[in-house]
């Protein structure tokens, strides 16, 4: 049983000091390395999905969060403001309000919807500290964020999309959900008063969970404050679960924000916000892929995917070329020399790295590697252009499967 903690320190991905304070982890080279491949795989499939990307201020007003209902529903998870002369400004506990301004902010055709504003951006909960640990209970976040601002006749679409979206994207990660949740709201809870929108947006979420033929349960006292949800529940290896990806439907905001866009009457009408996240915030995405991996990411995502081990001392230049090579394509290599100890005992250090680079004087001799799987496969000695083209192809289609050495041919 893999404990994301234990390991992310024993691997140098992430960790924490006293002075900057519990539940504000930071982030070592190989973690950020991992980091950086989600956010880079998560942005180009929302490009590629006709998301525009924005960026927004992690702070905002106290008036802000009062408009958005944040305020009178939320307040308990949020810090305290802080006063700047006159004003009072607040750590955001969410995007949301920013992005409903950015869209406010510009005159809007109903020819522009469904309109997709996404952000990787930051927000804080004030969490206790007796709750604080590792990277799934903090107080920074960096949410994978989205908004679409649409018409109520684009709502299912865009919410089956964002579920095929969620869906690719676990592919990708080799992680699977425990199970698809449809939130609604529980006795007692702080949610916004307005029974028919409610309604509404549950018939249209639970028309999209049906279309999609995916199982799931219902679970009342899960929704948002403003609305019910889709949650893609993960769980850690004690079975614990966590909500990871999310879709929802928001009439409130829209309304909060007197949002508008001018339909094909000319006329002013209020769109709906679809609230997504596909792989939910970065710290708990990573925390997951470490505990469902074990440290052996799949290849896009691993901090060094080519562990280049010269035999002797003769073969170190030859080594460190390769490492400028992996480095020219993209991919993340690191070069161990025989001072690190013998062959076998490199090997094993990097047992969780991909592929593993061997060079002795008949490969340096004719610019030649024997590649060893991270699975124990080894390869016959290849060209080292021909090898570092296999695997980085492989990297760039976000597999997770091993490039086995196959000319020209994707593994997926
Ligand atoms: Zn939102």
């Amino acid at each position: 049983m893999y404990d994301h903690r234990r390991l992310g320190r024993e691997l140098d991905l992430f960790d924490t000091d006293p002075l900057i304070g519990s539940g504000l982890p930071y982030w070592l080279p190989g973690g950020a390395a991992v980091r950086h491949a989600l956010e880079e795989y998560v942005r180009s499939a929302e490009q590629r999905a006709g998301y525009r990307h924005v960026h927004s201020p992690v702070l905002g007003k106290r008036e802000l969060y009062e408009i958005s209902g944040h305020w009178s529903h939320y307040s308990d998870d949020m810090f305290p403001p802080m006063k700047l002369g006159a004003e009072e400004v607040v750590l955001r506990p969410s995007l949301c309000p920013h992005h409903a301004l950015i869209y406010r902010s510009r005159p809007h055709s109903h020819r522009e919807l469904p309109l997709r504003m996404a952000e990787l951006g930051g927000m804080y909960r004030s969490e206790l500290s007796g709750v604080l640990g590792g990277l799934t209970r903090v107080r920074a976040i960096h949410l994978n964020d989205a908004h679409v601002f649409c018409t109520l006749d684009q709502v299912a679409a865009e919410a089956g999309a964002a579920l095929e979206m969620i869906r690719d994207a676990y592919a990708a990660l080799g992680i699977a959900p425990a199970r698809y949740r449809l939130s609604l709201p529980g006795p007692g809870g702080k949610y916004v008063d307005a029974p028919e929108k409610w309604r509404r947006s549950t018939e249209l979420l639970t028309e999209v969970l049906d279309r999609s033929g995916l199982p799931y349960e219902a679970a009342e006292g899960e929704a948002a404050f403003y609305g019910p949800k889709i949650d893609v529940q993960i769980a850690d290896p004690a079975g614990r679960e966590s909500t990871l990806s999310t879709v929802q439907v928001d009439f409130h905001q829209p309304e909060r924000f007197d949002l508008a866009y001018i339909g094909a009457d000319g006329a002013k009408h209020r769109p709906v916000m679809v609230h997504r996240s596909i792989i939910g915030s970065v710290e708990r995405a990573v925390a997951h892929l470490i505990e469902r991996h074990g440290g052996a990411f799949p290849a896009w995502l691993a901090p060094v995917q080519v562990a280049v081990l010269p035999v002797t001392e003769e073969q170190l230049p030859q080594a460190e070329a390769l490492v400028r090579r992996c480095a020219g394509l993209g991919l993340r290599a690191e070069a161990t020399g025989p001072d690190r100890g013998g062959l076998g005992a490199r090997i094993r250090d990097a047992r969780l790295v991909p592929y593993q680079a061997v060079i002795g004087p008949a490969e340096a001799a004719d610019d030649r590697v024997a590649i060893r799987l991270r699975d124990g496969r080894r390869l016959d000695a290849l060209p080292a252009g021909e090898a570092l083209a296999g695997i980085a192809a492989q990297v760039e289609a976000h597999s997770t499967v091993l490039w086995d050495g196959a000319p020209n041919a994707l593994r997926t």
